[in-house]
């Protein structure tokens, strides 16, 4: 073994023998640490020197190495075989295997650059480049040869990865490779499938060519951010085809660095998901909507609720929960199958859907149960409550009707609700749920076919309601309405006219005020009844006075409410009344309010007109209340208008509702419109109204409505002309 290390003696060589030690040492140090292997030999091939590369990429060390044949311990017998044949072909002479067949080919050119493979200690090939160089000493003489190998194993995997990538491009997904100034450099034959743009024609232009423009400028935005920050975006983006069709695509864009971290290409690869939006809607039909009847079903419906409360907690407005479950359904499935009783469910199905409103959800929850989540009801929970009963009350006579699914045979179905309200998330969704079917259980007790709240409180005030309504409907024929008259009178004190004010005594409790039912009258619409029984009595009452020298000549003023006025034969009605008492109709004064004049301006003119035709008179109620508007006035063929109580109460000490009282009674009088103050209860409020020239007054001051009888007998013994009797003050 050698003491010194070979390699002195070959880098004196090297450089003309001479001795040169600063440069050797250079080169020592630059061997010595390079990355390549680099391996000495003679010119008979036995090793003189190797690098401490090499021996890392062998696993030998000095000892085992130097002073052996290179070929014998580095390579492959058969590959050095197998290399002496071919050379032995190549160059027509003879190349034994062994040291030879590394430096045949070495004539005149210094070096040559070879494939070959390594054999490591423990066995391992490693493909290797490997670099022969002749040395020669300065006689030219050859003395030896220098060998630097590089360690192909990460080449090749560079040459897999080409591989792989050019297979990779004739792939089934698109593929576009941009520069970075997103010029098209390539796309495979997908891409020209997919967008229609042969590569020819995709080459050098940008991808802004598959634009759709269904996505806008913050969709970019976003894209080239992340794409910048992470190097890589993917995502759902819709394209246009050189044909022009639009089509949705799955996009992965990968921003290619070199070593340097320079940006040099981006790679996109996509491909058409048509099939997969449809295949995904289909899913999103299978988990969220029941099969069946098509609506949602519950798990969509728990969403959409869970959405709705959190909207209820900004708005404060409250919503419902409605469970319908019909009832006996159980009876039509087993008597007449269950292909009729789907056919049925779908029909109930229709009918909720119908029942409720654009933003509501009728849902399936499951066999015979449906839920209708309402919204928007109003901040009242009590308005909410009503609402909600209207749709349900609607729901349950739909549900009613008859059922045509098999043959002709018609089917009879009741359906129980529950309802439950919510506002803000003062419950959960399962509470909610819970409560709303506890409700139900309600409704079936209750022997089905019913309605039922969850809220006691509720459910108590709309049974009360609901008591009321029952015995609104039976108080007409059971004669518990009166009327009351309150007098009017004029500047100079003399009784002209009175108010026909009606009251409910149902027998044994408390008189009932107008206020208190009138409202359900008219929702319920037993307004209508109970308007023509007032209009019925006023013009008996008209009667008897015309009788009497001391009534004869005061006019009747009678409240009509919108929905009264609205009949198709109210005019009918008003002159069968007059007739019927042999009235004469310039002492009936029929009182309106603005709510009624605000749409169907028309028809509600025309039947004005037709009635002032007859001789009947009109007045503006509350006038103030509303819109207190001059068109109302000019448009509308009143002959009185009412100035509202509340502007009456304080208009000796409010200076704003003093100013409003003279201005709507200087609009009057300009209008030639008789002014009627009404709730007059004080001297003060009387004498500032004459002073402002109003002339006509009623209120507690005067008197307060009575009974006709009552009425008459304040009338006292003397004549109107002469003062109002009793009256008078
Ligand atoms: P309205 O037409 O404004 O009737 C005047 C109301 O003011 C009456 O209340 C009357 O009792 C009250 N009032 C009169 N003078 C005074 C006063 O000096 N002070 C106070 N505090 N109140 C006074 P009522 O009788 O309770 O009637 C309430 C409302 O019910 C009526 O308001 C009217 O809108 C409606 N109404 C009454 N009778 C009928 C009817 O036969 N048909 C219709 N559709 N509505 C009616
Ligand atoms: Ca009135
Ligand atoms: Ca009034």
């Amino acid at each position: 073994m050698a003491d010194t290390p070979a390699f002195c003696s070959y880098a004196n060589i090297g450089f003309g023998g001479k001795s040169l030690p600063d440069l050797c040492e250079i080169q020592h140090a630059i061997l010595e640490s390079s990355v390549p292997a680099v391996i000495a030999t003679d010119v008979e091939g036995t090793v003189v020197y190797f690098n401490p590369s090499t021996q890392r990429l062998l696993g030998y060390s000095w000892e085992e190495v130097v002073g052996r044949q290179a070929a014998s311990i580095f390579h492959l017998e058969e590959e050095i075989v197998a290399r002496a044949e071919a050379l032995t072909l190549e160059l027509g002479r003879p190349v034994p295997p062994g040291f030879e067949v590394f430096i045949a080919r070495l004539g005149p050119a210094p070096h040559e650059l070879q494939e070959w493979t390594y054999v490591c200690k423990d066995g391992t090939r490693i493909p290797v480049c490997l670099w022969v160089t002749a040395l020669h000493d300065s006689e030219r003489r050859l003395i030896g040869y220098v060998g630097v190998a590089c360690d192909q194993r990460g080449r090749q995997h560079v040459n897999e990865d080409l591989r792989i990538a050019a297979l990779a491009f004739e792939s089934q997904a698109a593929i576009m490779v941009t520069d970075a100034q997103q010029r098209i450099l390539r796309v495979n034959p997908a891409f020209t499938q997919l967008t229609g743009y042969a590569a020819e024609e995709a080459v050098g232009l940008k991808p802004s060519i598959l634009k759709s423009g269904r996505q806008d400028a913050a969709f970019y935005r976003q894209m080239w951010e992340s794409l910048d920050s992470t190097g890589s975006w993917q995502g759902e983006i819709w394209n246009r085809r050189k044909c022009g069709g639009i089509y949705p695509e799955w996009l992965t864009i990968s921003a290619v660095r070199n070593e340097a971290g320079k940006l040099t290409h981006y790679v996109s690869t996509f491909s058409d998901i048509t099939d997969l939006k449809v295949a995904e809607s289909e899913i999103q039909n299978l988990a969220f909507y029941d099969p069946l009847t098509a609506l949602p079903n519950r798990r969509l419906l728990l969403s959409r609720l869970g959405q709705a409360r959190l909207t209820a907690k900004r708005s404060l407005q409250y919503g419902a929960l409605l469970i319908i479950d019909l009832d006996h359904f159980k009876n039509l499935n087993d008597t007449l199958g269950h292909d009729v009783g789907d056919l049925l469910l779908v029909e109930v199905a229709r009918r909720l859907r119908d029942c409720i409103r654009e933003g509501d959800t009728a849902a399936r929850q499951g066999g015979d149960e449906f839920i209708v989540m309402l919204e928007n009801l109003g901040t009242e929970g009590a308005v909410a409550g009503i609402q909600a009963e209207v749709v349900a009350e609607k729901i349950r006579v739909s549900l009613n009707r008859p059922y045509v699914v098999a043959g002709d045979a018609q089917h009879f179905h009741s359906a129980s609700i529950g309802i439950s309200l919510f506002c803000a998330l003062d419950k959960t969704t399962e509470v909610l749920l819970k409560q709303a079917d506890i409700a139900l259980y309600k409704a079936k007790d209750a022997g089905r076919n019913a309605i039922r709240f969850f809220d006691d409180a509720m459910q108590t005030a709309l049974d009360a309601r609901a008591a009321m309504e029952s015995r609104l409907h039976r108080a007409l024929a059971r004669g518990e309405f009166q009327l009351y008259v309150q007098p009017q009178f004029n500047a100079v004190r003399q009784l002209i006219a009175a108010e026909a004010l009606i009251r409910w005594q149902p027998p044994g409790e408390k008189m009932v005020a107008p206020a208190d039912f009138i409202p359900l009258a008219e929702e319920t619409g037993l307004i209508v009844a109970i308007g023509n029984w007032v209009l019925d009595q006023a013009c008996a009452q008209l009667q008897r006075w015309g009788d009497d020298p001391r009534t004869a000549g005061l006019h009747m003023a009678v409240n009509v409410s919108a929905r009264q006025f609205r009949q198709p034969d109210f005019v009918e009605q008003v002159c069968l009344a007059l007739a019927r008492y042999n009235v004469n109709p310039g002492c009936l004064k029929i009182e309106l309010t603005e709510s009624l004049l605000m749409d169907n301006v028309e028809a509600v003119v025309a039947k004005m007109q037709a009635l002032r035709r007859v001789g009947v008179r009109f007045s503006l109620d509350d006038f103030g209340t509303g819109y207190a508007s001059l068109s109302y006035l000019k448009r509308f063929p009143f002959n009185q208008l009412k100035i509202d109580r509340s502007f009456i109460r304080d208009i000796t000490t409010d200076s704003d509702d003093a100013a409003i009282v003279r201005a709507i009674i200087a609009m009057g009088n300009a209008l030639r419109l008789q002014v009627v103050a009404e709730g007059v209860e004080t001297a003060e409020q009387h004498a500032y109204l004459l002073d402002h020239g109003c002339t006509c007054f009623q209120g507690y001051l005067f008197g307060r409505p009575v009974p006709f009888a009552e009425f008459e007998r304040n009338l006292g013994e003397l004549p109107p002309a002469a003062g109002a009797g009793d009256w008078v003050i």
